[in-house]
């Protein structure tokens, strides 16, 4: 079995950066108000995520190591329904597969909290702990007992910069929610809750706030909201184009040139608009469920949407151009 947990874990742990993305999703999903990310050699020697979300208690601190052990998804009819990050019940149980685990967790009804070791998908020790309120995941060692994964592996810097974007995507999505992330003992970001600008401005800096524009529509089958950057603004590398859908980031090709063609010929040749555009629809329209690390999301219209998505653009970048739209 645990081969099994190990082959099923390639899936869904790929470098530290997977592990941050489950880790910081299931802390979003438990309510936290605040969370902590601490790492550790580009997250090879340590993944760390600290939240003040609901806890869990003394059975499932043990449960959530199994695989399929969500408590997110009651019955089939939920599939359909999604407002969680994670629903899959594998992140945990895939993660403890490859790598040493420390789990420490308490709810609010509990006197006491639980700790819970794990090495490999093996139970090392349970046993009670005083902590605060929240959950606690210490991830260390990764891919130990996978040494041609290990070894796969690129610099601490390189797979830094990953774990900085699944950062900066969740940071993104919960500006309401306070983050921050230390590497190696430095801190790289502190991100008190705020709104969507403050935030923004918090993870790439104070210019940008002069290149930002409101992007807004509401429609009956989708509410498009968040800021896109003039083209003045625009940069020689891409690396600030953000789609959310229900909180969720997504990568889409398609939409990515809606936005584009709305620029159209503002733009200086080879740059890149930074834009942050949320997407609010019904859960029912859209399918999460197409890849097991979730950035793609399937649209029942997605011609609609690059249409609404192409007209808001053009609508804001109206609002302040000096050349007239073609
Ligand atoms: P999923 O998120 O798909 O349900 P995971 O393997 O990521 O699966 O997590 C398994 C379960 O462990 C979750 O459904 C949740 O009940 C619990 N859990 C994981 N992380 C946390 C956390 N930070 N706070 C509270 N509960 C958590
Ligand atoms: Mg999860």
């Amino acid at each position: 079995d645990s081969i099994a947990n190990q082959i099923a874990a390639g899936e869904v742990v790929q470098r530290p950066a997977s592990v941050v993305k489950e880790l910081l999703e299931n802390s979003i999903d438990a309510g936290a108000r605040n969370i902590n990310l601490i790492v550790r050699e580009g997250g090879k020697g340590l993944i760390q995520v600290i939240d003040d979300g609901v806890g869990m208690s003394e059975t499932d601190a043990r449960l959530c190591f199994e695989r399929h052990a969500t408590s997110k998804i009651r019955e089939a009819a939920d599939l359909f329904n999604i407002r969680t990050m994670g629903f899959r019940g594998e992140a945990l149980a895939s993660i403890a597969a490859v790598a040493e685990v420390e789990l420490r967790t308490r709810r609010a009804v509990d006197e006491v909290g639980t700790e819970v070791n794990i090495s490999a998908s093996e139970l090392v020790n349970q046993q009670p702990v005083a902590c605060s309120i929240g959950t606690q995941i210490a991830v260390k060692n990764l891919f130990f007992n996978v040494p041609a994964r290990r070894k796969f592996l690129k610099s601490d810097s390189v797979e830094l910069k990953h774990i900085i974007t699944e950062f900066q995507r969740v940071a993104l999505a919960y500006p309401e929610v306070a983050f921050s992330l230390s590497h190696n003992g430095s801190e790289l970001y502190r991100l008190p809750a705020s709104g969507l600008k403050q935030r923004i401005i918090g993870l790439f800096g104070k210019t940008i706030n002069q290149h930002l524009v409101d992007c807004s529509t509401q429609t009956s089958i989708v509410n498009i909201g968040g800021y896109i950057g003039k083209p003045e603004g625009a940069k020689k590398t891409a690396g600030e184009q953000f789609f959310f859908v229900n909180g969720r980031f997504m990568k889409n090709p398609f939409l990515h040139k809606a936005v584009l063609n709305a620029y159209n010929r503002l733009l200086p040749p080879d740059t890149y608009p930074s834009y942050f555009i949320y997407f609010d629809i019904d859960p029912q329209s859209i399918d999460v469920n197409i890849h097991p690390t979730k950035t793609e999301i399937k649209f029942e219209d997605e011609r609609m949407i690059w249409q609404i998505l192409h007209a808001a653009v053009r609508e804001s970048l109206g609002k302040f151009s000096v050349v007239p739209p073609i």
